[in-house]
């Protein structure tokens, strides 16, 4: 589907949102499609979460225009937008007891205990804790009070769900499997979800599309295989995964062309140095620094003859280990593995 036929969920024009000489967020432009899972990626402090707030409504832009559903926000305090917020904190009531959480939202627009109980169950079996209404939230582990908040978030059914870092405070495995979970949740309750991570690898996981983050401003927006094999600035290039930046002289020697390149570090090869080239490969000869053994794979630091240091990621097939250091190399890579970025910091 293209964007004229799909839904805009939300949509955000030249926003801005200063804090005194603090630019949060300096002119967003964003658009979010109905069933997306979006996520606003970046590191701390680069305008996410309120960017999030803003379209929450505990924010207020400074200038610029929010729009939900074709309908203008700004102004329109949090209660009236049809949207929920997952803090990262889960923010869940402790004298309440699960089913008591996860219902809050319907007995405050009186709705009856019976219809209440019904949906409190199907919202129960969506996140997986049949049984659970009873126990309070100390007594749950943590991967399932983050199930209770989606819960509760979920029960009012929102057309946007706004989620800040909700899996931040678990530890890596269960984090892992609460990003399969969620998507799985979005997928079917099919509602848009908009989720502020600065981990890269948890956007890339889950994201149908991903914006960039940096410095209050939007670096480039993308599907996870567009922002990590296509990035446009040096920063994405940097920010998500690792890349080799080349420019200048040793950019032309080595692709050809003048520019700024940002080439992975995975599909470079280690080849011997009498290695022939085949068509359409770029190659590079220099002498191995530094090895780091990494488990799954292997991490090499070539000096080249030029000048220049390309990292290289070698998957460990074998399960050998040479320890290569002070080899001369030659190193090969597809032309088309060299990614031409904008040139800025
Ligand atoms: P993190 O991942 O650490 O939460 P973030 O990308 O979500 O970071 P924001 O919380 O949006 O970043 O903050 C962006 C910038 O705005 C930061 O420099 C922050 O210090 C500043 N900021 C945010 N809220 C306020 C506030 N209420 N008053 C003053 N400055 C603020």
């Amino acid at each position: 589907m293209t964007s004229t036929t799909r839904t805009v969920a939300v949509k955000l024009s030249e926003v801005c949102r200063f804090f005194g000489d603090v630019k949060a967020v300096d002119h967003v432009n964003l658009e979010l499609f109905d069933g997306e899972f979006f996520s606003l990626l970046g590191p701390s402090g680069s305008g996410k979460t309120t960017c999030l707030r803003l379209i929450a409504g505990f924010e207020q832009p400074t200038s610029g225009s929010i729009q939900l559903h074709g309908v203008e926000v700004s102004g329109v305090p949090p209660y009236d937008r049809d949207v929920n917020t997952v803090f990262q904190d889960y923010a869940l009531f402790p004298h309440m007891n699960v089913g008591q959480n996860i219902g809050y939202g319907l007995m405050v627009k009186n709705v009856p205990k019976a219809e209440r109980e019904t949906r409190v169950q199907d919202m129960l079996d969506l996140v997986r804790l049949p049984g659970m209404a009873n126990r309070k939230p100390s007594q749950l582990s943590g991967g399932q009070r983050q199930r209770v908040a989606l819960a509760r978030a979920l029960i009012n059914h929102p057309r946007v769900l706004l989620l800040d870092e909700p899996l931040g405070a678990l530890d890596l495995k269960l984090r892992q499997e609460m990003q399969i979970e969620l998507k799985s949740i979005q997928q079917r309750i099919g509602i848009t979800f908009v989720f502020v991570t600065h981990d890269q690898e948890e956007a890339l996981t889950m994201s149908d599309r991903i914006a960039v983050f940096n410095l209050g401003k939007i670096e480039q927006i993308g599907t996870p295989s567009e922002i990590y094999e296509r990035p446009t600035t040096r920063f994405v290039a940097g920010f998500v995964g690792t890349s080799n930046i080349l420019s200048g002289k040793i950019a032309e020697i080595l692709t050809g062309s003048p520019g700024t390149f940002a080439i992975r570090p995975e599909k470079i090869r280690i080849v011997d140095v009498g290695a022939p080239l085949a068509d359409g490969m770029c190659s590079a000869e220099g002498k191995i620094r530094d090895v780091i053994y990494l488990g799954m794979h292997t991490r090499y630091l070539v000096e080249l003859e030029g000048g220049a240091d390309l990292t290289v990621v070698e998957q460990n097939l074998e399960t050998s280990a040479v320890n290569a250091r002070g080899s001369r190399v030659k190193l090969v890579w597809h032309t088309s593995s060299n990614r031409p970025i904008s040139a800025g910091a």
